[in-house]
């Protein structure tokens, strides 16, 4: 049996790392796996960029026992491991995490190539016979890679996202790798660079908001709007929200960017009171994320009071994913933003899932009806019943509701003729640059 090195055996002293290692090979177990990844995700810098865990599953192994020995399968895995273990770093960790699979984690990278690199090295092993005794062995494998931060935050995550990813690979052929679905590896690259350049973007007003107008088609004039981020990326061009926002919540930067909006939303409302537009709310897109945070509260109170928000009609839009399993804790929370004399907008509204009994026991002021339910209504009779019950519930409870996403003619009048409501949509505005949607305002009619 190998020797296992002095220092690679952490047997001594505490009794728990007994059962952190597998007999055969010596190598470290599952569970000491998920507890090293743990603790260098505690310590992660953020300027040591990513983790890569390659989970490794040798194929149909068990079978060889009956031919050739009741530990052939076991000897195959050590041969295997010390296959790995003279391809891979020293400070690399390499772990038996089940019967035929094995894993290794690499730490401190600055792009996944390296990552890839290392797969594409095993992938070479597996292309060579394996021998023991007079016997030689082919061995086919399948390798699904993870990589922290972009694909999770947490060490079980990762291995089964790495699982997840390695079963797919599997179905596809033998002796394949793969990154995990989300990321090829360019793009992988493109949204570690994202993340590293979010905080200065936030900071540098890179990442800034546009306005889209909320139509209240009643007093035939702009009530209200939205901020919209936006990132103009020096060299990448225009990214996506919802690719930063996802970026932002995985990597912390949510709330200073939410923060950024509320600065912002400060702003936009001294203006509009300069142009005499004091009939003007403005609304802020607030991640689940952020809200559940333990400094949620205590950020808003902040801003609200140093950037004298509290006067203001000030919104925030929250989508149904917030409200799923919802408790006393949000219901506190809402209760809290109410206080504050935030109101409170249900974002997406229809497409979350949630149990429609918080719009009884929760502190709603406003549904904004989702685009989906809108696109095509003067061609979709179902879609104008459905459209009309909504409007009539929300009417009943004394809920007002927008309308999202109206873009036609068509769907406007309908829209129009089944409310009146307030409606959002490119028919009406696109989202617009600060000083675009001031001269906006300041034209309308009164
Ligand atoms: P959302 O909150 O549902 O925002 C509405 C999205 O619909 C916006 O996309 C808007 O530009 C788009 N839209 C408006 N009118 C129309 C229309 O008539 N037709 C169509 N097809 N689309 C329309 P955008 O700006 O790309 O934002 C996408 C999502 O990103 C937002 O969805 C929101 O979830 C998120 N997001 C944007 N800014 C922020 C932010 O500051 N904070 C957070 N947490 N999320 C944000
Ligand atoms: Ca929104
Ligand atoms: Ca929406």
């Amino acid at each position: 049996m190998r020797q296992v090195p002095e220092g690679d055996n952490k047997r001594s002293g505490h009794p728990a790392a007994l059962f952190q290692f597998d007999g055969f090979t010596q190598l470290p177990n599952r569970a000491y796996l998920i507890n090293k990844v743990e603790s260098s995700i505690a310590f992660y810098d953020e300027q040591e960029a990513m983790i890569a865990l390659l989970l490794i599953d040798v194929d149909a192994l068990s079978r060889l026992n009956d031919l050739f020995g009741i530990d052939i399968d076991d000897r195959l895995m050590l041969q295997i491991s010390d296959g790995i273990r003279s391809l891979i770093p020293d400070d690399a960790l390499l772990a038996r995490v089940g019967n035929y699979q094995l894993a290794v984690v690499l730490e401190h990278m600055q792009t996944p190539d390296a990552a890839e690199r290392i797969a594409r090295q095993l992938q070479h092993l597996f292309s060579e016979p394996f021998s023991i005794d007079e016997h030689l062995f082919y061995v086919t494998s399948s390798i699904g890679v993870s990589l922290f931060p972009l694909d999770a935050d947490n060490a079980y995550s990762l291995l089964k996202i790495a699982e997840n990813t390695m079963r797919r690979i599997k179905r596809e052929g033998k002796n394949l790798y793969a990154f995990s679905h989300k990321y090829s590896n360019e793009s992988c690259k493109v949204q570690v660079q994202l993340m590293r350049d979010l905080p200065s973007a936030i900071e540098s007003g890179e990442i800034f908001f546009e306005y889209q107008c909320q139509y209240d088609q009643q007093k035939q004039r702009c009530s209200g709007a939205e901020l919209l981020a936006r990132w103009e990326h020096p060299e990448l061009g225009t990214i996506s929200p919802s690719t930063f926002v996802t970026l932002a919540e995985q990597s912390g930067m949510i709330g200073p960017m939410t923060v950024r909006a509320l600065a912002e939303a400060s702003t936009m409302f001294q203006s509009l009171e300069s142009i005499g537009r004091t009939d003007v709310s403005l609304s802020v897109n607030i991640s689940p994320l952020f809200m559940m945070s333990k400094d949620f509260i205590e950020t808003v109170r902040f801003m609200c009071e140093h950037y004298a928000l509290d006067a203001q009609p000030l919104h925030f839009e929250i989508t149904e994913e917030t409200l799923i399993d919802y408790s006393d804790t949000l219901f506190e929370t809402l209760e809290t933003l109410r206080t504050m004399t935030i109101g409170i907008e249900i974002d997406d509204f229809g497409t979350g899932f949630a149990s429609l009994r918080y719009l009884m026991d929760l502190p709603i002021d406003t549904l904004k009806i989702d685009r989906s339910f809108v696109e095509g209504i003067d061609r979709d009779s179902k879609k104008r019943l459905m459209y009309k019950a909504v409007v009539d519930m929300a009417k009943a409870l004394n809920i007002s509701v927008i309308t999202e996403g109206v873009e036609t003619e068509g769907e406007a009048a309908v829209a129009t003729m089944l409310g009146p409501v307030v409606v959002q949509g490119y028919f009406y505005s696109r989202p617009l640059r600060a000083d675009a949607f001031l001269s906006k305002l300041a034209a309308e009619q009164f």
